[in-house]
């Protein structure tokens, strides 16, 4: 087995003093692993099965929450741990595809800052938040407020890996949402970017059960908002091809 030390080299992460492989390996901002929604599983994640995704191909996430400095308390450790819960499914979900999450870096905005895009009213405000900020490393970008009307998350279909342009980066989600459904949604989300259409027209859902239960059948769609999150190996390849994709380390 590679050495830990030399994968959170290449994935860019500080090896230096000491550190919680919990927060600075597997980017859990609480440094320790979400509860499980479904509460019939233990959470559970394996140093050893992460060294191997990240032996192969993997993106870097920066979670840019915006607007929780108005939680507190109870309210805000439950708001982490509900981010926690994103990062810790997606690598699930996108595990099958031999797609890894590598390095995961938590950012905020805070309200004062926020020009409102705490609470997203529409697509506009949305493109307009992930085009005022960024950034400036080679993660996806991946913000999530405190609300949205009207729809559930967005983003870019194949956003851009060039910081400075507008399509750099997409709306993974609101903080309010049970866990089960913003973490579908943040990876729904980042499926997007990574190049990927719904699997269904506009208006319309698949009428196969299996295309229900795909990822990218939106969430109105969905079967069940923790396992309808399927990627077909055409998929993989697609996501697998996007210009924020690692090789293996
Ligand atoms: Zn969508």
């Amino acid at each position: 087995m590679a050495s830990v030390k030399a994968i959170m080299n290449c994935i860019g992460v500080e090896t230096s003093g000491t550190r919680s492989l919990l927060f600075s390996l597997f980017g859990f901002i609480r440094g320790r692993v979400p509860p499980e929604a479904d509460t019939t599983v233990t959470a559970q994640v394996s140093l050893l099965q992460l060294v191997r995704d990240l032996q192969g191909q993997h993106i870097h996430i920066n979670v840019i929450r915006v607007g929780f400095d108005s939680m507190t308390g109870t309210t805000l450790d439950a708001a982490f741990a509900n981010l926690d819960y994103s990062i810790y499914r997606i690598r699930n979900i996108y595990r099958p595809q031999s797609l890894g999450i590598g390095r995961v870096e938590h950012y905020f905005i805070d309200q004062a800052d926020a020009n409102g895009r705490d609470n997203i009213g529409s697509d506009d405000e949305a493109n307009a938040l992930w085009n005022e900020w960024s950034v400036q490393n080679d993660g996806l970008d991946v913000f999530v407020v405190l609300s949205i009307s009207g729809f559930l998350g967005l983003s870019p279909v194949e956003g851009t890996c060039d910081k400075s342009d507008k399509d750099d980066g997409s709306l993974g989600g609101h903080i309010t949402r049970p866990p089960e459904g913003l973490s579908r949604t943040f990876a729904h989300e980042v499926g997007h970017f990574l190049g990927l259409d719904h699997n269904h027209g506009d208006g319309d859902c698949p009428t196969t059960t299996a295309g229900q239960n795909r990822l990218m059948a939106q969430t109105g769609c969905a079967i069940s908002l923790r396992n309808s999150v399927n990627l077909t190996n055409t998929e993989g390849v697609d996501m697998r091809d996007h210009c924020s994709v690692k090789s293996g380390c």
